[in-house]
């Protein structure tokens, strides 16, 4: 009896079995492992092995329900369907732990820095869920200094036939390291070239050649009296806010240079903007002071100039190029977009004063056989200074003192200046005294002297000084410009003077190259002179910085 009640269950299971198959394929699954879809028999169901396992006391005709399961993913392990009964709950079929699948390393390249861009390291993440496994870091561009010396240059032995070479920042700072050092007979009267342009990183530069005392002051041993050639490359992107009290007042790429040479070179994105306690504060694009004999030629400059003194009298000297020169100096084809100034928030006694110009602050006296000339130079950025102090202010130089010639140069700087102290304002020098010339010259921005005290107040569009009328030659003006001087507290004695002694000329007149090569005799080959537009920022420009 037993025997033939197991044929018959085992036939219905069958029976069963198949018909469930058929009329849904998703369920074969379970079945397939074993669980049989939900069926009974008198007390009991069909094992996985075909025989009957006992329920004994379960009355439930079990109803199929799917546990539903979860895909692993890379990092949490999933689990399978699983099947219970809807009825009673009893879980027909337990779900299986399904491993994590771990990541998918997926390798992103790298970029390699440039000599301007910043590149950065391969990365690796999971292609599947998006994680970064190895993040990426950046590579900083190769031309930017570290803020560090480097130990040697990249070559060159410090002849005029094989200069040291510098190729970056850190071999820049090698140089004013050298120069700076005590012991520095090997380098300061070298030979040194630039072999790539230099961007110093928006850091804090040491100024190459400085007079660190008296003694050093005798021997110049500390000034830079070698020569830079800037090869045609541009050194970027420094600053000069926090000197050290050792530089003595002298500030640019170059504190001071003396007998020196620096040419062929751009500097750009500078900021130069120092409140020091020196007595005498000089300030440059290129250099603080350039001293005797020293020759700029060939460069460009392009940022911020402003001196300060915190120091009681003292002076401030701002250019473009440089803030001071002295004897036998020669700049030449030299452009500026620099904005300068200079600043001095008290006054004792009425001594110190501010000199500013777009190219030299001031340009002290040669001597009749070793004449001081700037020419072939342009300023377009803004002259400015509103100190407690005298101020002398110019497009070209601030002051320019006996044995000083000014030629053949260009601005179109606005120069504006209030001071309740003596102001002189001129577009190419603010101040001109015997023997200098200013020859060839052209100003079209526009001057403004404003005394906001019981001083005198002059301006010109070439000098802001008429005493000197006589050295002036051959010196146009933009007809219309604005050239102001006042006198905000009305004083008798001094009347605002306006020292205007440039030929007035309209516009179409200084936008025609015949008149800088005809009238003015200015050399073509130095000098851009097509597409002029000075009205709209087209100026003559040194062709070589274009
Ligand atoms: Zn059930
Ligand atoms: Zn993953």
């Amino acid at each position: 009896m037993k025997t033939i009640l197991k044929t018959v269950s085992l036939i219905l299971c069958i029976i069963i079995s198949l018909l469930a198959l058929c009329s849904c394929g998703e369920q074969s699954e379970p079945h397939k492992e074993g669980t049989l879809p939900g069926h009974t028999t008198a007390g009991g169901t069909a094992g996985q092995d075909g025989t009957l396992s006992s329920t004994a006391g379960s009355s439930c005709i079990h109803v199929e329900e799917t546990i539903i399961g979860k895909a692993a993913t890379c990092t949490e392990d999933g689990l399978t369907d699983g099947v219970k009964c809807s009825v009673c709950n009893e879980v027909l079929k337990e779900q299986e732990v399904i491993k994590a699948t771990g990541h998918v390393e997926q390798v992103l390249p790298g970029r390699e820095a440039t000599r301007t861009e910043d590149g950065y390291t391969e990365m690796v993440k999971c292609s599947v869920c998006g994680k970064t496994l190895v993040p990426r870091y950046q590579i900083p561009a190769t031309g930017i200094w570290s803020g560090s010396a480097a130990t040697s240059f990249a070559g060159g032995t410090g002849t005029e036939a094989d200069p040291y070479l510098i190729s970056n920042g850190e071999q820049l700072a090698l140089l004013a390291k050298s120069i700076n050092g005590s012991d520095n007979n090997a380098y300061y009267n070298k030979h040194y070239k630039l072999t790539d342009d230099i961007d110093l990183g928006g850091k804090e530069w040491d100024p190459i050649g400085c007079m660190m005392s008296a003694e050093n002051y005798k021997s110049r041993t500390r000034t830079f009296r070698g020569v830079f050639d800037g090869n045609g490359f541009t050194i970027s992107n420094f600053k000069i806010t926090s000197p050290k009290k050792t530089y003595y007042g002298y500030f640019g790429l170059f504190g001071c240079i003396s007998g020196a040479t620096v040419k062929d070179l751009g500097v750009t994105d500078f900021n130069i903007d120092v409140n020091a306690a020196e007595s005498s504060v000089q300030a440059g694009g290129i250099t603080g002071l350039c001293g005797e004999k020293s020759v700029i030629i060939d460069c460009y400059a392009a940022g911020t100039v402003n001196a300060k003194t915190s120091a009681k009298d003292g002076h401030m000297y701002a250019g473009g190029i440089a803030g001071y020169m002295s004897y036998g100096v020669q700049i030449k084809n030299c452009y500026t977009d620099v904005n300068v100034s200079a600043y001095k928030g008290a006054m004792t006694n009425g001594a110190g004063g501010a000199f500013i110009g777009g190219i030299v602050g001031y340009a002290y006296w040669g001597s009749s056989n070793s004449v001081s000339v700037i020419s072939d130079c342009a300023s377009v950025g803004e002259v400015s200074s509103n100190p407690v102090c005298t101020v002398t202010a110019g497009g070209i130089v601030g002051s320019l003192q006996s044995y000083c010639n000014i030629k053949n140069c260009y601005s179109s700087s606005n120069v504006t200046v209030r001071s309740p102290m003596p102001v002189k304002v001129g577009g190419i020098a603010g101040d001109i005294d015997k023997n200098t010339s200013v020859t060839n010259c052209v100003y079209t921005g526009n001057a403004s002297a404003v005394g906001t005290g019981s001083n005198s107040v002059a301006v010109g569009d070439i000098a802001g000084n008429k005493y000197r009328k006589e050295s002036v030659m051959n010196c146009y003006r933009l007809k219309g410009q604005s050239i102001i001087a006042k006198n905000e507290v009305s004083n008798p004695f001094y009347e605002p003077e306006y020292a205007v002694v440039g030929t007035a000329c309209e516009l179409i007149t200084l936008n025609s190259g015949d008149f800088y090569t005809s009238t003015l005799g200015w050399d073509e080959s130095v000098w851009e002179l097509s597409s002029l537009n000075v009205l709209d920022g087209k100026h003559p420009k040194m062709k070589a910085w274009n």
